[in-house]
Parts: C-alpha cells; sequence; structure tokens
C-alpha cells in the first residue's frame, strides 16, 4: 500500500535488497560422457552453455584425465537477475581406471570453500563472489541395472560436501515399467550404501494445498528420469521440444515421458533451500575440519563467536581475534544506531498523533538504514548431514 509504513513492509524490504544484489548459483553435472548432461543443462536454461564444445574421440580419450569446465551466464527473468554458474566434468568415467577420477572434482568443491573461507575472514565480507557448488546432478547410466561401483564411490565421496541430485539420464530409453524399477533399484542402493542425497525439506502445516501436493510430487519422482533436447518439433499443431523417432515424438516437457518438468521446478524452487544446506551444512562442515586442524579449541570458540562476540583468548589465530574484535565492534556500532533510531522515533512521534511503531522497524525518518539481519532460516536441526 503506498505510503503504508508498518512492519508488514519488512518483506519487501528483504525483496528488494536480494533483486538488487541478484542471486547467484553453481550447479555441477557429473556423470559418463554422453549421458545427456549438455543437452539436460542447456534444456533447463534455455541456453547455449557450451558455444565452442569439442566432443573428444576416442584417441582423445586414451589420454584424457578429468577436466572441470565452467561456464557462467547471466540470466535476467523479469527483472531478477540470476548469474548462473555450470560445472561441467567431462572425462568423468572415461578412462580405463577409473578410480581416482573424482579426486579432482573434490578438489574443485574444496577450492571453491576454501576461497570462501579466505574472502569470509577479508575486510570485505559483505560482497563475496559465491562460487561454491550449490548443487550437483548426478547423472545414472538407464542401461546400467543399477548403480555402478563408480557412481557409489563417487557420491559417497561427496555427499558430505555437495547437494547431490541423482538423475535417471536418457529416459526415453526405457519403458516405464524399466524406468520404475530402476528407480526402486537407486534408491534401495542409495539406501544400503548410506548415501544422503538432497532432500526436500518438509512443507509447514500451513502451507497451501498446491503447494504441499507439488512437494509430494517432487520428493516421489526422485530420482529424476529426464529426457533432454534443444530441438523444438510441432506435434499437432503445438510447438514441443522434444527428441523425434520413426515411432513418435517424446516430449521433454510432459510429465508422462519424463520428469524433466519436476528436476527444473525442484532446482528452480528450492534454490534458496539448496543454498542454505549449502551454507549451513557442508560449508560449516568444512571450516569446522579446517578449524579442527589448527587445533581442537579453536572450532568451539569461533562457534561461539557466531552467536556472541566474546574473545577468548587461546589457541585462536592472530585473525580469528582480529575478526572477533571487528565483529565487536560491529556489534556496538548496531546498537548505537538503534538507540539513535529509537530516539529519532520518539521525538518525531511526539508532535504527530500516530502511535509510535516498535523499535528498529520504524524506519521511515529518513535515519540511516540498519544493517539487517539475514532472515531466519526454517529450521534445519533436523538434517543429519555431518561428516
Ligand atoms: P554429455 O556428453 O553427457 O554432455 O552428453 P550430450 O548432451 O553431448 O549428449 C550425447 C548424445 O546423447 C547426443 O547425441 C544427444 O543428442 C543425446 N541425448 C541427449 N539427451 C538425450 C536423451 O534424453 N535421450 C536420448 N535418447 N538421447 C539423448
Amino acid at each position: 500500500m503506498p505510503g503504508y509504513v508498518g512492519f508488514a513492509n519488512l518483506p519487501n524490504q528483504v525483496h528488494r535488497k536480494s533483486v538488487k544484489k541478484g542471486f547467484e548459483f553453481t550447479l555441477m553435472v557429473v556423470g559418463e560422457s554422453g549421458l545427456g548432461k549438455t543437452t539436460l543443462v542447456n534444456s533447463i536454461f534455455l541456453t547455449n552453455l557450451y558455444p565452442n564444445r569439442k566432443v573428444p574421440d576416442a584417441a582423445d580419450k586414451i589420454e584424457q584425465t578429468l577436466s572441470i569446465e565452467t561456464s557462467t551466464v547471466e540470466i535476467e527473468e523479469r527483472g531478477v537477475k540470476l548469474r548462473l554458474t555450470v560445472v561441467d566434468t567431462p572425462g568423468f568415467g572415461d578412462s580405463i581406471k577409473n578410480t581416482d577420477c573424482f579426486k579432482s572434482i573434490i578438489g574443485y568443491i574444496d577450492c571453491q570453500f576454501e576461497k570462501y573461507l579466505t574472502d569470509e575472514s577479508g575486510l570485505n565480507r559483505r560482497n563475496i563472489v559465491d562460487n561454491r557448488v550449490h548443487c550437483c546432478f548426478y547423472f545414472i547410466n538407464p542401461a546400467c541395472h543399477g548403480l555402478k561401483m563408480l557412481d557409489i564411490a563417487f557420491m559417497k565421496a561427496v555427499h558430505h560436501k555437495v547437494n547431490i541430485v541423482p538423475v535417471i539420464a536418457k529416459a526415453d530409453t526405457l519403458t516405464k515399467a524399466e524406468c520404475l524399477r530402476l528407480k526402486k533399484r537407486v534408491l534401495a542402493e542409495i539406501e544400503q550404501h548410506g548415501i544422503q542425497m538432497y532432500t526436500l525439506p518438509d512443507c509447514d502445516e500451513d502451507e497451501d494445498d498446491d503447494y504441499k501436493e507439488q512437494c509430494a510430487q517432487l520428493k516421489a519422482a526422485v530420482p529424476f528420469a529426464v529426457v533432454g533436447s534443444t530441438q523444438v518439433i510441432e506435434v499437432r499443431g503445438r510447438k514441443v521440444r522434444g527428441r523425434m523417432y520413426p515411432w513418435g515424438v517424446v516430449e521433454v516437457e510432459n510429465p508422462e515421458h519424463s520428469d524433466f518438468i519436476k528436476l527444473r521446478t525442484m532446482l528452480i524452487t528450492h534454490m534458496q533451500d539448496l543454498q542454505e544446506v549449502t551454507q549451513e551444512i557442508h560449508y560449516e562442515n568444512f571450516r569446522s575440519e579446517k578449524l579442527a586442524e589448527s587445533g581442537g579449541t579453536a572450532i568451539r570458540k569461533l562457534r561461539l563467536n557466531r552467536g556472541s562476540v566474546d574473545i577468548e583468548d587461546g589457541k585462536l589465530s592472530d585473525k580469528e581475534k582480529e575478526l572477533a574484535e571487528k565483529e565487536a565492534e560491529l556489534k556496538k556500532m548496531q546498537q548505537m544506531l538503534s538507540k539513535m533510531q529509537a530516539q529519532m522515533q520518539m521525538t518525531k512521534t511526539v508532535g504527530s498523533s500516530r502511535p509510535p511503531l516498535p523499535g528498529n522497524l520504524a524506519n521511515s525518518s529518513g535515519a540511516p538504514p540498519l544493517p539487517t539481519s539475514p532472515p531466519a532460516t526454517n529450521g534445519r536441526a533436523s538434517r543429519s548431514h555431518n561428516s
């Protein structure tokens, strides 16, 4: 409502701020060559992420080791900007000896965490570019009768570092019954080997029924059996994206043909949750491991520092001490600002008949805006993703 000032405006402030800042998301795709990773990513984001892609021939593959290729695109939809980075892993599972091929992937994920940790300890903490991997689509070969040793070994090696979303590739090569059987088998093997894949958060009781229904459908579809294509085909007067075969057309976006729409919905509607889990579970795990390397006490103390800023001497490094002091200073300044703002509000409301608004929320006086704390998270305590 124009002219309305009250704390019901808070979500708008958060919204405006987020839109202005834009969003960053990093998606990693892993799986054997030829399973349709590139096609799927291009289908999801309707963009050509790899215009200069060179597919290696058999001779190249003999020499090939796994490489990591990143492509970043800026996508804008109705004024909302998304900086999307797709990390491809060509060469995965291609060599004769594949046992170690995921080491570079782990190295890449850790390297992004390390960069973030370094940036966080720096002075310009507000403008950190977040390149941490928020989600990993793991492509499963539809021609196998379940997971391969490599699939299990890879997922087990990274499940405490990244949100794994298992995807059955080229679902059009399976009949409905085969697809269901493969899904069941994959799920059973994931459970049997104790692999923690990304699970969608539970819906709150007060969510509307459509949303609850959508979440239930998405959960039931895991592992998503997908078909990818960037080709547009005309079917009975309708233009659809699909794959044309002599016996008919497989429509990528038809829920009867593939889980493509479900996978895309999951990714887009739960982007924020994927980022939260990355921050609160995977990154925190990495951070604790790093701190543990420099002595057990440091972990407890730094964790304490997140809630309160008590500086305790002991085994804290100079950098951590500096960080804690800065946090203490910032907290003091925030308190001073709140006091000043409350006083200004009081003097303003004495002259007017309008009743005063609660504390900091009455930020209509032209006083400098208070640093907002991040929005409350939706209680992740139930996830046990710790390593
Ligand atoms: P990548 O090596 O994993 O990136 O695989 P590509 O995206 O390059 O695809 C390899 C081949 O599989 C290409 O000929 C694609 O046209 C084909 N392909 C991609 N997606 C699908 C799919 O969903 N079903 C079928 N049958 N073929 C696909």
